[in-house]
């Protein structure tokens, strides 16, 4: 695999200024600190392994402490007990600084990353800025409901009246994953931001530095003291001490469904609430009657936008048998045409995998799907200075028990197979432990709609896949997940309702 990636440098000023300080500190109570003990975890660019910074390796007496500080600031209601409007503005804000940082923010993620400058520049960057809107016009909407009594026990002369308060949880641990590191911090901050919780953020160990960036825009936005807080490090230390932790009210969690049974186990000693946004294994179904010249580019796009690192990317393709060699062809094309580079090369289309762990894993499970009998229509190498590329792949001849059509694989790998039926089409593309995104591509809207309604997933698209709204809520069926994120409806994820009656 030829790859030039030596030419490009950033072009922002602000990102060579921010990157010119190596040594990056975490945020508590709105200051900038060294984990306690001092260590470190180098941070890299994962197309070429050069390292871009260290972050502060947090231990358990730095979680500790910014629980502390997250607690003391719901405690004294600094941002709980602001009035809604005023949460509005410093929300909005926070909007406003991510698009006036947008260029500097895109590429600190391709660095730390590794995504297509495209990608994060007019896509997830972005995305995140819209988080903090939608969320930010929700702060003076959150009401509470007066309900009528529908059993009449109220003494003689009297009336009950009976209402609901909705209130914020408390100490939220929002814990999330490497693979769109700003937005998905974003869908975690603004609902929990917006209904007055206080949050300690645990970004992934090896994307955490625009989370840090944001960390400070938050500071400038007016954020009080304590209502961010941001520990940086491992998992297996700072997440797990953040999930166990008995003063954390409730837990956020995106990542994978192996960790979110660990986050399962560690939230029990206080029984703390907990969402969790998973893995997912997602099917696209194509119908013979799709329009093909829409379902080849968005199938194609589907498993190998971001490198095919994306939780409800398309990974598993069930064709009508008729036209599957029609579009096998077409999403063979397109994946040869793909340019894959370093992310801030503006020609890159795609990039690397996050690290070389990520990128053998990657590279394994092609082999073992060819070693099942899969037939390699196109890509399957490994390559690159740090052996962190793969070939945007495309597997034919796939059975359903096999691995690669059952694990989540994380990478820009398609594994397809053929169906007669619509009833088969709907029994495989079910089949499955997940239940995170599904598409199917029809021009028969009856067929498109009973899909909608059969498919066991908490997203399915119709002639198209990855639309992303803040305004859509999103999460899983089965293993992908509980609860769901984005959407009016992820405030409750940070709230408690009370129940008040009263004998009047
Ligand atoms: P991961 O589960 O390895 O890590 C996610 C986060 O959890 C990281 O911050 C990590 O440090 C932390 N962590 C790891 N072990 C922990 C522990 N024992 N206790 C507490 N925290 C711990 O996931 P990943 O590899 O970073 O991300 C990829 C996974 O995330 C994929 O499975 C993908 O599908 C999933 N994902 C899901 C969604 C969604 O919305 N459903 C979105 C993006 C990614």
């Amino acid at each position: 695999m030829q790859l030039d990636l030596n030419s490009v440098k950033p072009t922002s000023q602000a990102t060579r200024l921010f990157l010119a300080d190596k040594d990056k500190k975490m945020l508590l109570h709105n200051d900038w600190v060294n984990a306690q003990n001092g260590a470190v975890i180098d941070t890299q660019d994962p197309a070429t392994g050069e390292v871009l910074a260290t972050i502060p390796q947090s231990s358990i007496e730095d979680v500790n402490a910014a629980v502390a500080s997250a607690r003391s600031a719901f405690k004294i209601g600094v941002w709980n007990g602001m009035v809604p409007s005023e949460r509005a503005k410093i929300l909005w804000r926070i909007g406003e600084l991510i698009d006036a940082n947008i260029d500097e923010l895109a590429e600190l993620e391709t660095l730390d990353q590794g995504k297509p400058i495209g990608v994060a520049r007019w896509a997830e960057i972005p995305g995140a800025a819209e988080q903090f809107r939608y969320f930010a016009g929700m702060c003076s909407k959150l009401e509470s409901a007066v309900i009528p009594s529908s059993i009449a026990y109220q003494p003689a002369g009297k009336r009950v009246h009976s209402y609901t308060l909705t209130e914020p949880v408390g100490v939220v641990a929002a814990i999330t994953p490497w693979n769109s590191p700003l937005i998905l911090t974003a869908m975690k901050l603004a609902p929990a931001l917006c209904v007055g919780c206080s949050v300690v953020l645990k970004p992934a160990e090896d994307t955490s530095l625009t989370a840090l960036r944001l960390g400070e825009l938050c500071v400038q936005a007016g954020l009080p003291p304590g209502v961010l807080n941001i520990v940086t490090g491992y998992g297996h230390i700072a997440g797990q001490a953040l999930a166990e932790h008995m003063d954390v009210d409730k837990i956020s969690f995106t990542g994978s469904t192996q960790t979110g049974r660990k986050i399962l186990d560690a939230a029990k000693g206080n029984l703390k609430r907990v969402t969790l946004e998973l893995g997912g294994k997602s099917p696209m179904i194509v119908m013979d009657d799709a329009d093909l010249e829409l379902a080849i580019p968005g199938v194609a796009n589907a498993a190998f936008f971001n490198g095919g690192q994306v939780c409800v990317a398309g990974t598993r393709l069930y064709v009508q048998e008729n036209i599957a060699d029609a579009l096998y062809t077409g999403i063979a094309k397109y994946a040869k045409s793909l340019s894959m580079g370093h992310g801030l090369d503006p020609v890159t289309q795609m990039g690397p995998l996050v690290n070389r762990i990520q990128a053998d894993k990657v590279f394994n499970y092609i082999q073992g799907g060819s070693a099942d009998g899969a037939h390699i229509l196109t890509g399957g190498q490994q390559g690159g200075p740090n052996n962190t590329f793969i070939q945007p792949t495309v597997l034919t001849q796939c059975t359903q028990q096999m691995k690669i059509m059952k694990e989540e694989v994380f990478g820009p790998v398609l594994s397809c197979m053929t169906f007669r039926s619509t009833e088969e089409a709907l029994a495989l593309a079910n089949d499955s432990d997940y239940g995170l995104a599904a598409s199917v591509w029809t021009q028969n809207l009856s067929h498109a709609h009973r899909f909608a309604s059969d498919l066991e997933s908490g997203t399915v698209w119709i002639n198209s896949h990855l639309m992303y709204d803040p305004s859509l809520p999103i999460g899983g069926y089965k293993q992908s997940g509980w609860g769901r994120e984005s959407g009016m409806g992820a405030v409750m994820n940070y709230m408690e309702t009370k129940t008040v009656c009263a004998i009047l």
